[in-house]
Parts: C-alpha cells; sequence; structure tokens
C-alpha cells in the first residue's frame, strides 16, 4: 500500500487548480450558485445524487465548502429545474435569502437517534425562519459535539432531554472565537420557543451582526431564557 499512498500524495501535491469556478462563469454568464447538502442530517451521498451533482459539474461547478455543504454554480435560467433534479434525488437546498439555517450533526450516522423527535420539531418551526441576515444554528445530537456546534452563531446541544445554549461566535477571521455559554439544561419542552423568542428579539433588534447583539445583549438573553423555563 506504501508505494499506492507515496503516489498518490505525489499526484496531490501536483496542486491542480479549478479551471471552471463560479467567479469565472459568472464573468462570463448569468450564473448563480446553490448550497447543497446531502440532507438536513444525513452526510452520505448515493451514487443517483453523485450522478446529479457530476451533470451539475459538467454544465456549472460544483465545489465543497468549510460548511459542509456543496457550492453548485448554475446558470439563472436552469434554477428550478435544477432545484427540481436536486430535490428528486433528496439533495437539500439550502434557502438563498436571510433566514434561520440549522447546521445539524449526522446523529453518528443514525445510531444515536434520542434527540432526533426534538431536531423535527425545531427544523419544522425555525428552519427557513425569515430574519434580517443569515443565522445558523448548530444542532449537535450529544455534549462531544463533534460537529463544532459552538462555531455557530447559535449552538444547541442536547444531552439527555437538555439542552445547553451557546452564543455568538465569530467563525472566522482574526477575531475568530467560539460561542458564549448562554444557558444550561433547558428541557427539551421550552426549547422551541426559547430559540424562536431569541431569533424574534434579535430580527427587531438594530444590531446587524448576530454576534455583536449576543454581546450587547447578553445579560438580557440569558435572563429572558432562564425566565423562559425555570
Ligand atoms: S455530536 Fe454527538 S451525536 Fe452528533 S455526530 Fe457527533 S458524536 Fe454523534
Amino acid at each position: 500500500m506504501e508505494q499506492y499512498v507515496r503516489q498518490n500524495f505525489e499526484k496531490a501535491m501536483q496542486l491542480p487548480m479549478p479551471t471552471k469556478t463560479f467567479a469565472k462563469l459568472k464573468a462570463a454568464d448569468s450564473f448563480i450558485v446553490l448550497t447543497v447538502r446531502p440532507g438536513i442530517i444525513n452526510k452520505h451521498l448515493t451514487s443517483t445524487q453523485l450522478n446529479v451533482l457530476a451533470k451539475l459539474a459538467d454544465e456549472g461547478a460544483v465545489k465543497y465548502s468549510a460548511g459542509h455543504s456543496f457550492i453548485v454554480s448554475v446558470h439563472e435560467e436552469m434554477l428550478d429545474e435544477v432545484i427540481q433534479m436536486l430535490t428528486d434525488v433528496e439533495l437539500y437546498v439550502v434557502p438563498p435569502t436571510p433566514s434561520a439555517i440549522m447546521k445539524c450533526c449526522d446523529f453518528c450516522d443514525g445510531d444515536e437517534l434520542d434527540a432526533l423527535p426534538i431536531a423535527k420539531e425545531l427544523l419544522r418551526e425555525i428552519e427557513q425562519m425569515p430574519l434580517k441576515k443569515r443565522v445558523r444554528i448548530g444542532f449537535n445530537a450529544c455534549t462531544l459535539a463533534c460537529y463544532n456546534a459552538v462555531q455557530d452563531d447559535l449552538a444547541l446541544i442536547y444531552h439527555k432531554g437538555k439542552f445547553d445554549i451557546y452564543g455568538g461566535a465569530i467563525p472566522m477571521g482574526r477575531r475568530a472565537s467560539s460561542g458564549e455559554l448562554l444557558a444550561k439544561n433547558i428541557p427539551e419542552q421550552y426549547i422551541i420557543a426559547c430559540v424562536k423568542k431569541l431569533l424574534v428579539h434579535y430580527n427587531t433588534s438594530d444590531i446587524e451582526k448576530f454576534f455583536l447583539f449576543i454581546k450587547k445583549e447578553k445579560v438580557s438573553i440569558q435572563q429572558q431564557l432562564k425566565g423562559d423555563w425555570s
């Protein structure tokens, strides 16, 4: 195997750069990007899904992102048709509008399903909720939090029927930092109301950046979250 690993590394070290990128396609024609995921929870791809992505790579471009998504460049005229193709093979298109977007872990590929019922309820109530800016809500289904929810705008970390909430991460740049603990052990029956209230509070505030909103309103948010269920 060693020889093949070496060959593989040498090939990778040719460092090929893409010839078709969104920037190049957009400069030449009316291309837009879609953020696409294998599922809201599932992270595995089927051959059928890969075939659709391969076709889209031929017609536009496909790359993967730091946020567990494919960035698919499609011609604007093909948008509806492409979304239909993706829907037909159960690929999820993250709405391009400013809204709440949940970034779920994979529930250990379906082996850790204790949090699935409440995750489904949260998705129905929160996912795609219109907001003034996109807010990424990391949902990790156990305290290992291996999908790094604390690096998202808001983090919901599940443990035995309760949630810890973190918020205000700065995910990139020189000031990058994790979110701060806002509330601990919120019983799951209160979590939807707590998250909704927090998002409405953000949406009606005059602060645009979510991490700044958390920073400036932290004390009142903590009091509000505590008052919502205790
Ligand atoms: S956060 Fe926990 S439940 Fe989710 S994938 Fe990681 S280890 Fe599994």
